[in-house]
């Protein structure tokens, strides 16, 4: 099954592309499950999502794409919400939608995927950073609101990685998502980021799979032309 459900819109102020474009695109590669999951609007870091304002327009778009294209590709309504202690939204989490991924993308408000504020990690310790990054994961999923984790190691965006092992580092998370019976995406941005590299990694796929923790998969596409990267990683990863 070709499924790809973690994917933009120009909605997010960072991304190009119309719902139809993207859907187009995603048809054209054969997949079957295409689920648009948008940055879903907070009180912070405005500029990177939508306003809650535009929530409708969004789901006006999706609703719009799913009864045209409904021949041909089945297209899921989603967000992709930040996991950030202190600006979690009801209006977000009690949304009736397909799926919640969430993500973690600020360590105690740092936006350490950004790389605005890569001079950060000069100053820290990179296992303290990574027990902080995987303890707001765990948190994340005890806290029942998300479907699907998103890109889970996401911290070694920049190669900065942990001295101790990260399968040690991520197993609280990991106990908390197979509780929370959330699935983990293999998301393919990272492959266009300095890391050059899948999330998970593959030691951390490794575990997942022994927890026997589902697997999605996510583009993460922010252009048109991200989506068909997907379909080629799991062709020579996994031969799909
Ligand atoms: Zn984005
Ligand atoms: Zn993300």
């Amino acid at each position: 099954m070709k499924v790809d459900l973690h994917n933009h819109t120009l909605l997010c102020n960072h991304a190009t592309g119309t719902v139809n474009e993207y859907v187009e695109a995603a048809i054209a590669c054969g997949t079957e499950y295409f689920g648009f999951s948008d940055h879903a609007p907070m009180r912070y870091d405005l500029e990177y999502r939508m306003s809650f304002e535009e929530m409708d327009l969004y789901e006006q778009w999706v609703k719009e794409a799913q009864e045209r294209y409904k021949d041909k590709i089945t297209v899921l309504l989603g967000y992709e919400v930040d996991y950030l202690p202190g600006y979690m939204d009801e209006r977000v989490l009690k949304r009736s939608c397909d799926y919640l991924i969430g993500s973690v993308h600020f360590i105690d408000e740092w936006g350490f995927d950004n790389p605005e504020f890569i001079g950060r990690y000069d100053h820290v310790d990179m296992d303290e950073v990574y027990s902080r990054y995987f303890g707001l994961m765990e948190h994340m999923a005890k806290s029942g609101n998300f479907d699907i984790v998103g890109h889970f190691d996401l911290l070694k965006v920049f190669k900065f990685f942990p001295r101790s092992d990260i399968r040690l580092l991520a197993k609280n998370a990991l106990k908390a998502i197979k509780k929370a019976d959330m699935a983990i995406e293999i998301n393919v941005s990272g492959l266009r980021k300095p890391v050059r590299e899948a999330y998970p990694s593959q030691g951390l796929l490794e575990e997942i799979v022994s927890l026997d923790i589902p697997i999605t998969f996510g583009s993460d596409a922010h252009r048109i032309d991200q989506v068909g990267l997907l379909l080629i990683f799991r062709h020579h990863t996994f031969n799909l």
